[in-house]
């Protein structure tokens, strides 16, 4: 029986993953109320998302100074900044924080809806992999944090009827589409503009993310991101190549059975179990989310390139090495993939410079939120000079 509908504050509502979110809201009415959502800059599309949604709360966390009164002008509260996030995240009104916003000002918004005992569905990868020992702490209870991210939501679901997972999993696996450039030579990957990085073959995503998914520092970060979810070391984390993004994680038990889990590649999917968690929503069936026929499934399987996709293996030894490591790696990888947007730098050389980022950095580990957030600001600040450097 459903009872009255949960109410979801989407945080980054006008993105790529908001909107999969925004989806499944829409479809489901009777089980999802919007009561909040935040932005960066975005007021139009909010201002639209908002009335839509009849969301009576919203959050800009860069505004301009004409937004808030076009906001009130239909009667949605504005606020702004890191400190609205917060409020969002916390407010009585909310049952169900998603934190779908890129790059990382949402770290202590997370923590303090995880304070406030709110479900949280975390789609924001850069807060766990650089902030993960100040907020993982703070989940109260199981399932309370559920992830969105495809894999981890995959790995999610296979553990958490499982009792005593952490002591029972051998290893997981998560898989990589291979993005663009999986079939690419060294050589043409040097010349790869932009727009052959962009055009990724499986998701549509945001750019910073797309990007990632060409150099392959998603999966590299994604490895980080599951060894923090799952409390798991760093040797017992993996990645395999799987073209067609059907399988999107495995769980080897130490009895030697595996489990996995299968289905379109489509954000929506991984949203709607972590929104409707414990319960499932009727979405088989369904042209758009359904599984092709068994016949066209291909399980193909390849390693990861190594020397075609050094951004991999850096970030596991990021991983590995813990510490100041994964923030430095959050913020230098921040500017490097936008140096190469703006082409300033090519396609290869954003490996250089996180390389150069990590191999520069000689300081403490972090021993607070605080220091960790300074160390990813320390990566921006080694990445950029490294960039103008190189004439970046
Ligand atoms: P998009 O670029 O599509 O969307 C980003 C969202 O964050 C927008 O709503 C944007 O608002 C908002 N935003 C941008 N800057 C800020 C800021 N400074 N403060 C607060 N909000 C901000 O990104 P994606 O949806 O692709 O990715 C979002 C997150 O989810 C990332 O962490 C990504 O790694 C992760 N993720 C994404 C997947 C995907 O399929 N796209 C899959 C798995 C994880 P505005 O429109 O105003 O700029
Ligand atoms: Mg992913």
């Amino acid at each position: 029986m459903v009872s009255r509908p949960k109410r979801i504050v989407v945080i980054g509502a006008t993105g790529s993953v908001g909107g999969s979110v925004l989806d499944i809201c829409e479809r489901f009415p009777d089980r999802f109320e919007v009561v909040g959502m935040a932005a960066g800059s975005n007021a139009d599309s909010l201002l639209a998302l908002a009335k839509k949604f009849r969301a009576r709360r919203a959050c800009l966390v860069n505004p301009t100074c004409e937004t808030a009164a076009k906001f009130r002008a239909e009667g949605i509260e504005l606020v702004s900044g890191e400190s609205g996030l917060v409020w969002l995240a916390e407010m009585p009104e909310a049952d169900h924080v998603v934190f779908a916003s890129s790059g990382t000002n949402a770290i202590i918004a997370l923590q303090r809806a995880l304070e406030a005992d709110k479900d949280v569905s975390l789609a924001n990868k850069e807060s766990i992999v650089a902030a993960g020992p100040w907020v993982m702490p703070l989940v109260r209870r199981p399932d309370q944090l559920r992830p969105v991210d495809s894999e981890h939501n995959a790995i999610w679901q296979c553990v958490r009827d499982e009792p005593e997972a952490s002591a029972n999993i051998s290893r997981i696996i998560l898989t990589a589409s291979g993005g663009p450039f999986r079939e690419w030579t060294v050589g043409r990957m040097q010349a790869a503009a932009p727009e052959d990085a962009l055009a990724h073959p499986v998701w549509p995503m945001g750019s910073k993310i797309t990007i990632d998914s060409a150099t392959l520092m998603n999966k590299g970060i994604e490895c980080i991101e599951a060894m923090r979810l799952f409390s798991l070391p760093h040797d017992r984390v993996g990645a395999v190549i799987h073209p067609k993004s059907f399988v999107h994680g495995f769980v080897v038990f130490k009895d030697a059975s595996t489990k996995m889990i299968f289905s379109r590649p489509d954000m929506r999917l991984p949203a709607a179990s972590a929104l409707a968690w414990p319960e499932r929503l009727p979405l088989d069936g369904l042209d758009e989310f359904s599984m092709p026929p068994m016949t066209d499934w291909r399980l193909d399987f390849e390693e990861i390139d190594a020397e075609r996709f050094p951004c991999f293996g850096t970030a596991l030894e990021a991983g590995r090495k813990g510490g100041a490591y994964p923030p430095l790696l959050i913020g230098a990888d921040e500017v490097a993939v936008e140096a190469f947007l703006e082409k300033r730098i090519p396609f290869l050389t954003i490996s250089n410079i996180i390389e150069l980022v990590l191999q520069s950095y000689s300081g403490p580990s972090p021993n607070s939120l605080e220091d960790a957030l300074a160390l990813i600001g320390e990566g921006v600040r080694l990445a950029r000079e490294i960039c103008s450097a190189i004439g970046g």
